[in-house]
């Protein structure tokens, strides 16, 4: 998949997500707050342009929606300050991590990776990117998720408990950075159910509105 944004296009390279990162998700997951960000990734296979076809997975039962802030990485190299993280980010936009929790929920118990639940075919839906730049506050993004255009997510960035430079610095500090990489910045409270039929839709004022369907 490629991204266009201005006048770069960028071809999906890794996709970065971090785990708990907002309050109101880790209660509701009954989930310790983290001390560091939790880190995981998706294959670039994962990926369902906006308008896109979701098949529900068949290695699993319970398919949940995580509608997050989606960064677009532009340049290579490790960020260390929070100045210079920015300077990493070329575009933004929403996505959605899919889940199947039931599966999820099994693996933790066993203390077992995730993928299975998180990094499944069609994962990762995500939005047109919009360019970056500094007069975007990254802190003050209002975003939510609605299914069959009823709302069950809402999320500010500025509740995030690692801001987007604190994810760029410690994503950048396991795996160098490469443009077209894209990091998943985490869910607020409201992650529900999907069935087959459904329409995902992930809005912003600010990022735009991206509709998905689940077949
Ligand atoms: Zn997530």
């Amino acid at each position: 998949m490629k991204f266009h944004v201005g006048k770069r296009t960028f071809k999906a390279s890794r996709i970065f997500c971090i785990g708990r990162n907002y309050p109101g998700h880790v209660k509701e997951m009954q989930n310790q707050f983290p001390k560091k960000p939790v880190i995981f990734q998706k294959p670039p296979t994962s990926l369902v342009p906006a308008g896109g076809k979701i098949r529900f997975p068949q290695h699993g039962n319970i398919l949940q929606h995580e509608v997050e802030v989606v960064v677009l990485i532009g340049k290579k190299g490790r960020a260390e300050s929070a100045r210079e993280a920015l300077s990493f980010i070329a575009g933004i936009s929403l996505g959605i991590d899919l889940t199947l929790r039931d599966l999820q929920g099994h693996l933790k118990a066993k203390g077992l990776p995730w993928e299975i639940a998180k990094a499944f075919d069609q994962s990762a839906p995500i939005g047109d990117f919009r360019s970056y730049d500094t007069s975007i506050d990254l802190t003050d993004i209002a975003f939510s998720c609605r299914i069959n255009g009823e709302v069950r997510q809402q999320g500010k960035t500025g509740d995030m408990i690692f801001p987007i430079e604190t994810l760029v610095i410690a994503v950048s500090n396991v795996w160098e950075l490469h443009p077209g990489d894209l990091i998943y910045t985490g869910t607020p409270a409201g992650v529900g159910l999907l069935h087959p039929g459904d329409h995902i839709q992930a809005d912003s004022d600010l990022l735009g509105s991206f509709l998905w369907k689940v077949v």
